[in-house]
């Protein structure tokens, strides 16, 4: 099963996807948790990344398709995978088009996690993510067990530097131009389906899980 997670940062496709490939037993392929450990890493792609992503802007797209082909040719994909954070872009759903003909496969579903812009500020701005394993928790929402450490590995909570609101506008506005138009893409597809991104965890996942049935 090939599964694309698709929405606006902080829809909730980090949490949503991880949980649905432990269930199915597919690799959840983040984008944006791969830039990142590139960053740290200090690899040339990873600084150059770094740039664009402590702006809110987009990396570009020669960077995120190299490590998308990269990555989906591993063993571990052979089963299937859940993309979330790629495509982001025409030319992103492109080439993962061209990649998927060439290998005779196709999309199973496009997840559409659909919210409205001002909860992902909120969401967003109250964001902690485990600097260890990469575990997320919301001040609010889902707080850790101790302050500031991480309950699955207690390593310590830090708050993304693109997680500040000047910077969640930047990305909400390159999501707009870029990014959503995607949708119609998928929805001439017939492969998208829309689960509003609101409400518990649990029920999203819940209604995720009746289109994959
Ligand atoms: P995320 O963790 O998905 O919110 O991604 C964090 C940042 O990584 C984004 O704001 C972009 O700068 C970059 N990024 C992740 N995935 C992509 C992508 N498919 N295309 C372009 N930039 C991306």
């Amino acid at each position: 099963m090939r599964i694309i997670f698709f929405g606006a940062p902080g829809s909730g496709k980090g949490t949503q996807s991880k949980l649905i490939a432990a269930k199915y037993g597919i690799p959840q392929l983040s984008t944006g948790d791969m830039l990142r450990q590139a960053a740290k890493d200090g690899t040339e792609v990873g600084l150059l990344a770094k740039r664009a992503m402590d702006q809110g802007m987009l990396v570009s797209d020669e960077i995120i398709i190299g490590i998308i082909e990269e990555r989906t040719k591993a063993e571990d994909c052979r089963k299937g995978y859940i993309l979330d954070g790629f495509p982001r872009s025409l030319p992103q759903a492109k080439s993962l088009d061209e990649t998927l003909i060439q290998n005779g496969q196709g999309l199973d579903h496009v997840i559409y996690l659909e919210i409205d812009p001002e909860r992902v500020v909120e969401r967003l701005t109250g964001r902690r993510v485990c600097s260890e394993c990469g575990e997320e928790y919301h001040v609010s929402f889902k707080p850790p067990k101790n302050e500031g450490l991480c309950d699955k590995c207690e390593g310590a909570l830090i708050q993304r530097d693109d997680d500040h609101e000047e910077k969640i506008r930047t990305r909400l506005a390159a999501y707009a131009e870029t990014t959503e138009p995607l949708a119609e893409y998928y929805q001439n597809k017939g492969i998208i389906r829309r689960v509003k991104a609101e409400g518990e965890i649990p029920q999203i996942t819940e209604a995720i899980e009746k289109w994959l049935q």
